[in-house]
């Protein structure tokens, strides 16, 4: 039996961080968003007990530091199913090291595809559970949509839909490691936070304007000499007629909104001619389980 199911990139309209926690995580306020652009996963059950996963980009391991293979253990396991062999094929299109939470989309991707094979012994709510266990952003990736997420990422709230648009989104040729941003955020503290409240009513208003205005993301912040490439793309984003631009999670990937297709064609064709990652994609609602 194989089942096929689309991964969906994540990007942040706002990312705030508003404790550091005694357990030397961080806590998290952050309005999440999936887009059109996706990996996609073949899963296919095999008559031996193990779970192979292959990959379109070579250097992504395919063992257990995989998180799609985590995720079909911790889902194997969740059902008492350990002794079942699976593999996993994945074709990539969410670049990595971009701050869009390609390994966690391609592991609640698993678990949705899992569950599928399974006649859906879980529901939504049971999924996210154990997609916690796999790692903070899974959870959100399980259904996607839009969704206020707080605590290490995990506790989430369902929000209102955000409008159609044309996003742009741009990475430069460099990743940002995630721990290094947290370091320096620490070390230089926060002056600034999104006004998240702010943004919350403008979704529920479907005020795509509002929406953009109030995108913010606390990493921009962090001293470092790549957030000055990361302006440069937001510039040229704001110049072709974008409503806002951020950086999405930890980076490196900058994305902005725009109402107006063909502005967004020729910003987009603007910086693949520079050689940047860039894609137009639109928001995407809530995956049924
Ligand atoms: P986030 O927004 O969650 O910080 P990211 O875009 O910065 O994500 P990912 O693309 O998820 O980062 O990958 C980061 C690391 O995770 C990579 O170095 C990679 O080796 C590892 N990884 C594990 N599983 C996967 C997967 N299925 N796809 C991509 N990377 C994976």
């Amino acid at each position: 039996m194989t089942v096929q199911e689309y991964a969906y990139a994540k990007l942040n309209l706002t990312l705030d961080v508003t404790a550091k926690r005694d357990d030397g995580y961080h806590d998290m306020l952050m309005v999440m968003q999936t887009v059109s652009l996706t990996d996609q996963i073949v899963i296919t059950q095999t008559e031996g007990k193990e779970i192979r996963a292959s990959c379109n980009y070579r250097y992504i391991p395919t063992d257990e530091r995989n998180l799609a293979v985590r995720a079909a253990g911790a889902y194997l396991a969740a059902i008492g199913e350990e002794k079942s062999g699976f593999t996993i094929r994945m074709d990539k299109s969410i670049p990595v090291g971009a701050g869009m939470a390609g390994g966690s989309a391609d592991a609640a991707a698993v678990l949705r595809g899992m569950n599928r094979l399974y006649g859906r012994r879980m529901d939504r709510r049971e999924l996210e559970k154990l997609a916690e266990q796999v790692g903070s952003d899974v959870a959100f990736c399980v259904a996607g949509g839009t969704s206020l997420a707080r605590g290490r990422g995990e506790v989430l709230e369902d929000l209102t839909p955000m409008p159609d648009c044309q996003i742009v989104i741009c990475k430069p040729n460099f990743s940002i490691s995630t721990p290094e941003l947290f370091r320096k955020l620490d070390q230089t503290g926060l002056r600034t936070h999104p006004d998240t409240a702010g943004m919350l009513k403008a979704l529920e208003e479907r005020d795509l304007k509002g929406i953009a205005l109030r995108m913010f993301n606390v990493f921009e912040e962090v001293s470092d000499r790549r957030m000055r490439s990361e302006a440069e793309i937001k510039h040229t984003l704001l110049d072709f007629g974008a409503m806002g631009a951020v950086m999405t999670g930890t980076g490196s990937a900058v994305f902005g909104v725009f109402n107006d297709a063909g502005a967004a064609e020729d910003c987009a064709e603007k910086l693949q001619r520079e050689r940047l990652f860039c894609r137009i994609v639109r928001p995407t609602e809530k995956t049924e389980i």
